[in-house]
């Protein structure tokens, strides 16, 4: 039996009954499938300056923008016309929860991504299957630059539509990086204050990998999205993918996109939580100083403190103590 394209492995990740240990071989290199959504690209010479590279989309369901940004870079693959130059691993974050076209089963998966974690639920599952692939494509790379962009796409209308979150670590990422984001079509940062253990955040906190979550526009069925706005994108994880550095030895200098750093973290603490604004308010949009933000019975009124603030994933509806907002100011 011919051994399966790397398109036909992919779209059998849709279909639970299929086989999922694919293996075949791709211009540059060969490519195996380690479970469902699961492929690594191994090049048959890796260039000494090549990344190692996690391209993750569909952690959440319903996000399918990303989800065909990255089939018509499977596709290029396939043809040739991209060729495998550095150690690559795709990840399709929730195969269940894109079938059925939902943002998750039980649980937000993008909040479980931390070691020793319990639980069995889909998504409990699902993270801990995903860590272990990222372990050990990581571990396998040793010395290597690491990059891992977690593909994704909002709620709701941005001021930005698409930006870059840095999720916290010691260490922020250089300028270099910021701008090469900047450069692939992304139009802010996004600086996290504290750890949240999204899967980005699980290959810098744990692997020193520069790790971003990309925001890149709003939620759409698939059919309906306009990649021509996210090819810029494509065009940088294909370059990465055939072996181009990551370009931290370009000279640091400023940024060059706004960068805003979260100022507040606004959890959901009683049953009556609500904000102060309407449902659609769009991401980035600015509150004045002193004005009111939300309110529940256990913490009163949420105001913005002494400079304007901007509001950004508003969701009145989270589970009690999740995080329902950020309040953001700009950097610099
Ligand atoms: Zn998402």
């Amino acid at each position: 039996m011919a051994s399966p394209s790397l398109i036909d492995a992919w779209l059998d990740t849709f279909d639970p009954s299929s086989s999922m240990a694919a293996a075949g071989t791709l211009a540059g290199g060969a490519f195996v499938q380690h479970g469902r959504g699961i492929f690594e690209l191994r090049p048959t010479a890796i260039g000494q300056r090549a990344v190692a590279v996690v391209i993750s989309v569909g952690v959440h369901g319903d996000e399918t923008a990303p989800i065909e940004l990255l089939g018509e870079t499977l596709a290029r693959l396939e043809a040739g016309l991209v060729r495998l130059g550095a150690p690559t691993l795709l990840l399709l974050g929730s195969p269940e929860a894109v079938v059925r076209a939902t943002r998750y089963i039980d649980t937000n998966l993008n909040r479980l991504f931390e070691r020793g974690r319990e639980g069995t639920s889909p998504e409990q599952l699902r993270a801990r299957e995903l860590m272990t692939a990222v372990d050990r494509f990581f571990s396998a790379h040793q010395g290597r630059a690491r990059l891992h962009l977690d593909l994704h796409t909002a709620i709701r209308d941005s001021l930005h539509p698409r930006f870059a979150i840095e999720p916290f670590a010691a260490t922020s990422s250089p300028a270099a990086l910021w701008n090469a984001l900047h450069g692939a079509g992304l139009q802010a940062g996004l600086r996290q204050h504290a750890h949240s253990w999204t899967f980005s955040h699980y290959s810098r906190h744990y692997h020193e990998a520069q790790g971003f979550t990309l925001e890149l526009g709003r939620v759409a069925p698939f059919g309906a999205n306009d990649l021509a706005p996210l090819r810029p994108l494509g065009a940088a994880i294909e370059a990465w993918i055939e072996g181009a550095p990551l370009g931290l030895d370009a000279s640091d200098g400023e940024v060059t996109m706004p960068l805003y750093r979260v100022a507040r973290e606004i959890t959901r603490e009683a049953e009556d939580f609500r904000f102060a604004f309407a449902d659609d308010l769009a991401n980035f949009s600015e509150l004045p100083p002193g004005a009111l933000v939300g309110a529940d019975a256990v913490q009163g009124e949420i105001r913005v403190g002494e400079r304007p603030q901007r509001v950004v994933f508003p969701n009145p509806r989270v589970e009690l103590g999740a995080r329902a907002g950020l309040l953001v100011e700009r950097l610099g």
